[in-house]
């Protein structure tokens, strides 16, 4: 019988594909059977991962213990190696793989379920939470393993996508993706602005996110239809159904493609005002749909995508590259290119797993960037070395504190000098931004304008720090409102500052793409949206309607309401 669960929608469109269940076990790992001749090559994988931690641990164990011979770290990380060389572990999983032919991550965390269920066993108190040693040690391995990925489900041949079903999907998960026909992605957990969401809107996967239980109550395989603008996830759908929504994603396309006759229509106010309507994008692979819209420019790209999912960091001269194709292919358009943006949802594999309390509050963006100087430098002589090629702008991401610019600004001159001192060219003239999104910044503006020539509010995280609420966390999802009338005074106090000093101001967060919220943004005097390609048309329609001269004074009102209910409704009537 079909059944409909409602989710919040994060990515548009629809999918039609069968299921493929990530693990309903505490580590998210794939299940999939593995080819009988690939078998010596998975446990292969397997002993090669096993290898590696262990190396880890004793590494961890000589830094831990080093003048302190008897330190309770030393004694866990012991633990952690008995468990390693455990026949119930490791031996046995070999051994799932071999005769059950489950693909390693699978294997492990089966049996480590198992052994956990023996620990529940044990009266003893001490020894019965000793099964956290296993399940650290098992992290360990599937993070070794996960990115060295085995082979991923088979294509399908009745020409349906796979959809993954899962607890939670990492923004590198994401990224793998685009090659393996996956055709959408509902989770249980995960909110519209997280990383995720990002990623998949990024890549037009429809995808559903906050459904809460959606792994206990489909099968693998089952047919799935995913409306990534509704909300809605069909399991089960009977023939009729699937034909209805055939139909509705036929329907999607053409008003997509209607929309295609504004692509060489300037964005234009009907009082005369022109807009800037620019692209975020995460690398070359998106370049085709910001050609497609004809974007003013890029105006956020998010190059961490480049470092995310891989062992090895990209060198100097693969960053080159990457910026360069960029920055060719706009042809002298802005290209705004923001330092790399990891941390957080965000981490780089292999990095030693620190415990951070608080992943949102730690060491992320320009914090990490700082912290990693050597990094840091080799991405800003790339960026350098591109900038001949089109017109770059380098924008550093979250920043606090003036002294976080300063020190980039010292590390740009460094970089600069290194390219002279190595007769290498680039473009003297790039310009220097910074991303406002944290209150504190939108709040002590002016030593940002002195130091920087341009700003960008990421509104994504400016409400996520403003509201205090994780923005990857679907218990709070409901608390994230970009229409608090604190966050508002941040954003148009922004634009105004910015207005004020001569420095061109762009908001480059979800809220830019959503037409929801253009009217207002305009209101408040932006004038640079940067977005997803794919609503760039949308917004454009939105600009080519509006009338600014109109719109200002409402807006201006709404500023000064302080109750989130009439800043809606106030909002919602501009429309009108
Ligand atoms: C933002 O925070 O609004 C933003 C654009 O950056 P990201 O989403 O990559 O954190
Ligand atoms: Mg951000």
């Amino acid at each position: 019988m079909p059944f409909t669960i409602h989710g919040l929608p994060v990515s548009q469109g629809i999918a039609i594909g069968h299921v493929h269940l990530v693990s309903h076990a505490m580590l998210e790992v794939n299940h999939y059977h593995v080819a009988a001749k690939y078998l010596p090559e998975e446990v292969e994988r397997l002993n090669e991962a096993v290898a590696t931690v262990q190396g880890e641990l004793v590494g961890l164990k000589a830094a831990a213990t080093a003048g302190q011979p008897h330190s309770e770290v030393g004694a866990f990380v012991d633990l952690q190696l008995m468990m390693l060389g455990d026949p119930m572990l490791v031996e046995a999983a070999r051994a799932l793989i071999s005769e059950r032919r489950c693909n390693a991550e699978w294997a492990l965390v089966q049996q480590m379920e198992l052994v956990v269920e023996q620990f529940d066993q044990i009266e003893d108190p001490y020894l019965r939470e000793r099964k956290a040693d296993v399940v650290q040690v098992v992290e360990r391995i599937v993070k070794v393993l996960l990115g060295h990925p085995g082979h991923l489900p088979p294509k399908r041949r009745d020409g349906l996508g796979t959809i993954i079903v899962a607890h939670d999907l990492s923004p590198a998960d994401t990224i793998g993706f685009r090659d393996h026909n996956i055709g959408g992605f509902v989770t249980d957990v995960g909110g519209p602005t997280s990383h995720t969401a990002i990623v998949a809107r990024s890549l037009r996967i429809p995808a559903v996110v906050g459904l809460h239980h959606i792994r206990q109550l489909v099968e693998e395989d089952e047919l799935l239809i995913i409306d990534g603008t509704r909300g809605v996830v069909i399991v089960a759908p009977d023939e009729r159904i699937v034909e209805e929504y055939r139909l509705r994603r036929s329907e999607l396309e053409l008003e997509r493609s209607k929309l295609n006759r504004l692509k060489d229509t300037r964005a234009t106010t009907l009082d005369g005002e022109d807009v800037n309507l620019l692209a975020n994008i995460e690398g070359p692979k998106d370049l085709n749909q910001v050609k497609a819209v004809n974007a003013d420019g890029v105006g956020l790209y998010r190059t961490e995508f480049l470092f995310l999912g891989r062992d090895a960091l990209p060198d100097e001269d693969e960053q080159y590259e990457a910026y360069r194709t960029v920055l060719k292919s706009l042809a002298g358009k802005p290209v705004t290119i923001r330092t790399f943006d990891v941390g957080a949802d965000k981490a780089l594999n292999g990095v030693s797993a620190r415990f951070e309390p608080n992943p949102a509050l730690g060491l992320r963006a320009v914090r990490y960037s700082l912290a990693e100087p050597q990094m840091f430098l080799t991405q800003l002589r790339a960026l350098l070395r591109a900038s001949v090629h089109g017109k770059l702008q380098i924008m550093i991401p979250m920043l606090a504190h003036a002294h976080e610019i300063d020190q980039s600004l010292q590390l740009i001159a460094k970089a600069k000098a290194e390219l002279d001192a190595e007769g290498l060219k680039y473009d003297p003239r790039v310009e220097i931004g910074g991303m406002i999104e944290v209150p504190a910044a939108a709040l002590a503006l002016g030593m940002f304008i002195r130091r920087l020539s341009f700003l960008s509010i990421g509104t994504n995280d400016l409400i996520q720090y403003t509201l205090a609420i994780d923005r990857s966390d679907e218990a709070v999802v409901h608390l994230y409102d970009p229409l608090h009338p604190a966050v508002l005074k941040l954003i148009a106090g922004t634009i105004q500052a910015g207005a004020r000093f001569g420095l061109p101001v762009s908001v480059c967060g979800e809220m830019a793409g959503d037409p929801a919220y253009t009217l207002l943004l305009l209101g408040m005097g932006l004038r640079n949206f940067s977005m997803h390609p794919g609503h760039i048309l949308e917004i454009k329609q939105q600009v080519l309607r509006a009338d600014l001269n109109e719109l200002a004074p409402r807006v201006q009102r709404i500023l000064k309401m302080d109750e989130q209910s009439k800043v809606r409704d106030a909002v919602m009537r501009l429309a009108s």
